[in-house]
């Protein structure tokens, strides 16, 4: 069958409506205790946060949706019992208006317990390459077996997960652990006989003509590769395979869930962008990004939002703060406050508008969560009832950035660390100089049209066809900057005769330039030693410019985007220095990208009123210049006026 698309098309109307403020209780009782996670306190403290109380306590400070466990992999028979009392509970959250996500693991199962319900699981089990059993990686957990998405009947009882969790009345399905290796980490790779036997019709299917590149010219008797080189072919065959495994079985389950329940949220933890294209509505990015500045770096998880963004799909960043423990919380002015309200106001301004708070598991002594501390739930209604109030400007967005950072598979993901590090080093440079930027990746071709520039981080892979159509690009007025080696590189890392962006397009030089990553840069705070970005970006920019410019310290951060079927333009200004206020922070808008403004305004959560002020705007010359006042943590301004 054909499923909806998935992403932002299919998200159901609650969360159209009001966006995603998540709080998490997924792991059963039983795991706690088999994990040795199991204080005097545990069982009352598991069964507190499932009564009415803790639901008016969630709705209350403006939570509106809980992950609760439904499948850890003990098996569904040893976990009835926490089902059954999970489907006791499901109309006491629903009384409250918070939705019930049901967590099932999609990445492990306890051999202990589940090969009594299932004998033949054993043959269910991801191998490596000595056909030993693989084990789940994170921390020392012997009893978990990583299961292979290649086994149907494994699909098959994770369907009947999918059932049970329908039947009992949820409102959305979290896949949890949809993660393997990729690339070069092979840890993960399974090497069972069915993955053998279908790689092996893979390379058949795609390279059956091919020994110019592989040079041979049969693969029956070809076996996985158990260490990555990147130029060599089947290595490269191996990883594709390997995403293309993973994401068909996603979107297999994602396909199962929608066909029961149209409108359930499927979300999924730990998919990589690439696989995660059709198969999720939402995703949690699981980065711990609490943000911060650290090392003269800000950390804010901005990367997942904005390939969220690419690919439709909201990502719901965990923002959890080292923890959250009862002495942080005891004061209006704790720290760990602070970050809340910030990692709520990244999610929005990035797009990402999916807020995933831990505020049930929780470092706290006794039967006691964060909630119930007066300062956290104030906390949490602020922030939550601003962006929940200011709804119809988040949602949904379209790009205002004229900039785009471009990724391929092939380098994403067979050149992880050298695109990480150049991306990282681009993002860096952007967000503290205020310059706008969106990523490109998994949309069609045709979509860099939007925009004036692309970057490219280290790109060094680049297929003929990728260079066909950013020539088009640059023919067609686009510019391009190159950071690092960009094109040496084809699609399957063989030298090109003549390496370099600017030699492969053959295009008017003074729209391509090419730096090579400054000595030191990639090292904490060493952005700053690449200004040569910002100045590459605005001369082959020339007279087009950037549609937007700010003057605020650095430690401000900022995102803008333009509202579709609007004439309204958000931008949202974020200060990351915990110890000051920034005052009279200027914004420059170009009427070719924001149009002629008639009117702005801004607002605060961190002000007595949520509602919109009028802001003091200055026409100079062709652009707008518009002075808000004051940033404490987030201040959101919003300028509407004539198409641009
Ligand atoms: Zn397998």
């Amino acid at each position: 069958m054909n499923a909806k698309r998935a992403g932002a098309d299919g998200l159901p109307l609650w969360v159209r409506e009001e966006g995603v403020y998540a709080a998490t209780s997924h792991e059963p009782l039983k795991f706690y205790r088999r994990i040795g996670d199991n204080p005097e306190w545990r069982e009352q403290w598991y069964y507190a946060h499932r009564t009415e109380e803790f639901a008016k306590k969630m709705a209350d400070a403006g939570f509106n949706h809980i992950n609760l466990a439904l499948f850890k992999g003990f098996g569904l028979e040893e976990e009835r019992e926490e089902i059954d009392d999970l489907a006791k509970r499901i109309p006491v959250f629903h009384k409250y208006g918070i939705k019930v996500r049901a967590y099932i693991q999609f990445g492990s199962l306890m051999y202990e317990t589940f090969l009594k319900e299932v004998p033949e699981a054993r043959d269910w089990c991801r191998r490596d390459p000595h056909g030993r059993i693989i084990t789940y990686r994170w921390g020392n957990l012997y009893w978990r077996w990583r299961p292979c998405h290649s086994k149907p009947e494994f699909l098959a009882y994770l369907k009947k997960c999918v059932d049970r969790a329908i039947e009992i009345g949820v409102d959305a399905i979290g896949f949890d652990n949809v993660k393997q290796g990729s690339g070069g980490d092979y840890h993960d790779f399974c090497y069972c006989d069915t993955c053998r036997s279908l790689f092996r019709d893979y390379l058949k299917r795609s390279f059956a003509a091919r020994e110019d590149l592989v040079g041979i010219s049969t693969f029956d008797n070809v076996e996985p590769p158990s260490t990555h080189h990147a130029n060599d072919v089947i290595c490269q065959a191996w990883a594709r395979f390997q995403d293309g495994r993973l994401r068909a079985s996603v979107r297999e389950m994602y396909e199962y869930a929608k066909s029961k329940k149209p409108d359930v949220l499927v979300n999924t933890n730990g998919l990589p962008a690439h696989v995660a294209a059709d198969s999720t509505d939402t995703a949690t990015w699981e980065g711990h990004h609490w943000p911060r500045i650290e090392e003269d770096e800000v950390v804010c998880g901005v990367h997942a939002y904005k390939h969220g963004n690419d690919r439709g799909i909201i990502v719901y960043s965990s923002i959890v703060a080292p923890d959250f423990g009862e002495e942080d919380l005891s004061s209006p002015e704790s720290p760990k406050l602070r970050v809340l309200k910030l990692g709520t106001a990244c999610a929005n301004a990035f797009g990402g508008h999916g807020v995933f708070v831990p505020a049930i598991m929780s470092k706290m002594r006794g039967a006691r969560f964060p909630l119930e501390e007066g300062p956290f739930a104030d906390a949490c209604r602020r922030y939550f009832g601003f962006f929940k109030r200011h709804r119809e400007l988040f949602h949904p967005l379209g790009p205002a950035a004229n900039i785009a950072v471009y990724f391929n598979w092939q380098s994403w993901t067979l050149d992880r660390a050298r695109v990480a590090a150049a991306y990282h080093l681009a993002e860096q440079v952007f967000l503290r100089h205020h310059v706008l930027f969106d990523v490109l990746y998994l949309r069609p071709p045709e979509d860099m049209r939007r925009y004036d520039l692309l970057v490219f981080p280290e790109i060094r892979c680049l297929s003929d066809s990728e260079i066909e159509e950013i020539g088009n690009f640059v023919r067609a007025g686009g510019a391009v900057v190159s950071l690092g080696e960009t094109c040496r590189y084809d699609e399957y890392f063989r030298e090109r005769l003549s390496p370099g962006l600017a030699q492969a397009l053959d295009v008017e030089s003074e729209k391509v330039k090419s730096l090579a990553v400054p000595k030191g840069a990639l090292e904490p705070g060493g952005w700053r030693k690449c200004d040569g970005l910002l100045k590459a970006v605005r001369d082959v920019l020339g007279v087009r410019g950037l549609p937007l410019e700010v003057d605020a310290p650095d430690t401000v951060v900022m995102d803008a985007y333009r509202i579709p079927e609007s004439r309204k333009s958000i931008m949202s200004l974020l200060n990351f220095d915990p110890d000051k206020k920034v005052r009279d922070v200027t914004l420059r808008l170009s009427s070719d990208k924001f149009g002629i403004i008639t009117q702005a305004w801004c607002a605060s959560p961190d002000s007595e009123s949520y509602e919109l002020q009028p802001l003091q705007a200055k026409q100079d010359s062709d652009d707008l210049v518009l002075t808000v006042p004051e940033v404490d943590i987030f201040t959101l301004v919003v300028a509407e006026g004539d198409e641009p």
